[in-house]
């Protein structure tokens, strides 16, 4: 039988976390990603993509700097 010292056994422990963090981050980093896919607006005079901030309701093109108002799809 292998008997690893508690310093060994400190960074299994350790990279073990960390590697459940990471693992973690990403599964709620591309859920976040994905959420903010469906905010993105599509600019009828230029067809630029914009990214919509939660809860905005006006919007102003970087483009052609065009005002328009943001209709939700239900
Ligand atoms: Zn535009």
């Amino acid at each position: 039988m292998m008997r690893i010292t508690l310093s060994e056994a400190f960074f299994f422990y350790a990279t073990l976390s960390l590697a459940f963090l990471f693992i973690l981050w990403l599964f709620f980093y591309s859920k976040r990603r994905r959420l903010e896919k469906r905010r993105i607006f599509i600019c009828r005079f230029c067809q630029q993509k914009v990214e919509l901030e939660p809860g905005q309701i006006t919007l102003r093109c970087p483009r052609c700097n065009a005002i328009q108002n943001v209709e939700m799809k239900v």
